[in-house]
C-alpha cells in the first residue's frame, strides 16, 4: 500500500477581513496547488480539510504559514492512499461554528481549559468528571470516549438548549468536552464557562490529535472516529478496536454508514449492505414510500419489486 497522499485537518480562530474576497482568492490558490477538499472561511477564522500529494500538502502548509494570521496554525496530518475529496470548495460563512447564540462566543476571549491528550486521559479516569461529546448524534454512534454522554440532539446548534435542560446533572462536576479536531469545543466550552460551569476542560486538538499521541495511543476510545470526507471512519484507539456502532435495523455491530434514501430525511444511519437492500436504504416506512426515494429511483425498482420488499419488511416486524 502506498501512502503518497495526505489529508490535512486544521482550523484557526483569527479575525479575517473581507472574508468573501479571501475565500475567492484562497480557492484559486488551492486549485493552483492541486488540492481537493472543503474549507470554510468566516470573519472569525478558517476551518478546513484538504487532501493532496505529499508535495501539494507541503506547498499548502508553507503558503499558510507564510501568512502571519496562520503562521502558528496546527495541521493534523493523516497519511492516505488517495484524495479524500472529489472537488475543491472554499466557502464563506458568517461563522465557523454555529451554536445559534444571540450573543456568540469568541474563543479568543473565553474558552475552557485546554487539556493535552495525557491530561484529558487522566481527567476522564478521575471521579466527579462528566464527559460530554460535542458532536452530532451520528458521529457519536460510530465511536466515542468510553462513558461519554451523548446529547440527544441531531445538530450542534441544539446543544446549548439541551445543556440548559439537563444542567443539574453536570453543574457541580468537572465537565470535559471533545470533538473531532477541537474547533467546536473551543466555542462550546467557552459557552459552558459563560453559563456558570466552574470547571470546564476541552481536548486540545480534538480526537484526531488524541489518536496520534504516542503515550495515550487512543486509550479509552471505542469504535471509530467519524470524519467529513470520503474516508468516513478513521481509527483512533491503537491498542484495541471495540465496535460500538449498531445497525439501525437489527442492532448488530456495524460501522458502515448510509444516508436515508428519502432526500427530505437524509438521516445518517449505520446499516449493513444486506439491510440496505432489504429496507430500500430508508430509515422508516414513511421514508421508504416517499415519492422521491433515491434508492428506488437509482436501482430502477418497479412498483411490484417495491411492494414485494415492503411486504417482506412487514412480515418480519
Ligand atoms: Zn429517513
Amino acid at each position: 500500500m502506498t501512502q503518497d497522499y495526505r489529508v490535512l485537518l486544521y482550523y484557526k480562530y483569527v479575525p479575517i477581513e473581507d472574508g468573501t474576497v479571501f475565500a475567492e482568492q484562497h480557492l484559486l490558490e488551492c486549485k493552483k496547488i492541486g488540492l481537493k477538499g472543503r474549507i470554510l472561511v468566516a470573519d472569525e477564522g478558517i476551518n478546513g480539510t484538504v487532501s493532496g500529494t505529499v508535495e501539494q500538502t507541503d506547498a499548502y502548509m508553507e503558503l499558510m504559514n507564510a501568512d502571519s494570521r496562520f503562521s502558528k496554525m496546527v495541521f493534523k496530518i493523516d497519511e492516505a492512499e488517495e484524495h479524500a475529496f472529489k472537488k475543491m470548495h472554499v466557502r464563506y460563512r458568517p461563522e465557523l461554528v454555529n451554536l445559534s447564540l444571540e450573543d456568540d462566543i469568541n474563543p479568543l476571549d473565553l474558552t475552557g481549559d485546554y487539556l493535552t491528550p495525557k491530561e484529558f486521559h487522566e481527567a476522564m479516569l478521575a471521579e466527579d468528571t462528566v464527559v460530554i461529546d460535542a458532536r452530532n448524534d451520528y458521529e457519536f454512534d460510530l465511536g466515542h470516549f468510553r462513558g461519554a454522554i451523548r446529547p440527544e440532539i441531531r445538530n450542534f446548534r441544539e446543544l446549548p438548549q439541551w445543556i440548559r435542560d439537563n444542567k443539574e446533572q453536570f453543574m457541580e462536576k468537572r465537565v470535559l468536552t471533545y470533538c473531532t479536531g477541537g474547533i467546536r469545543c473551543e466555542k462550546f466550552s467557552g459557552w459552558l464557562v459563560r453559563e456558570g460551569f466552574k470547571d470546564v476542560g476541552q481536548l486540545h486538538g480534538g480526537i484526531a490529535t488524541y489518536g496520534k499521541d504516542p503515550e495515550v495511543q487512543g486509550d479509552l476510545w471505542d469504535g471509530q472516529m467519524y470524519v467529513f470526507d470520503s474516508r468516513i471512519a478513521v481509527s483512533i484507539n491503537q491498542k484495541e478496536h471495540i465496535i460500538v456502532g449498531r445497525d439501525w435495523f437489527d442492532g448488530s455491530p456495524c460501522e458502515r454508514y448510509i444516508n436515508c434514501a428519502n432526500p427530505e430525511c437524509n438521516r445518517r444511519i449505520l446499516s449493513s449492505e444486506e439491510n440496505e437492500i432489504k429496507y430500500l436504504g430508508s430509515c422508516s416506512q414513511e421514508c421508504r414510500i416517499h415519492p422521491n426515494n433515491r434508492y428506488i429511483a437509482s436501482h430502477h425498482l418497479s412498483e411490484d419489486e417495491v411492494n414485494a420488499a415492503l411486504a417482506l419488511i412487514e412480515k418480519v416486524s
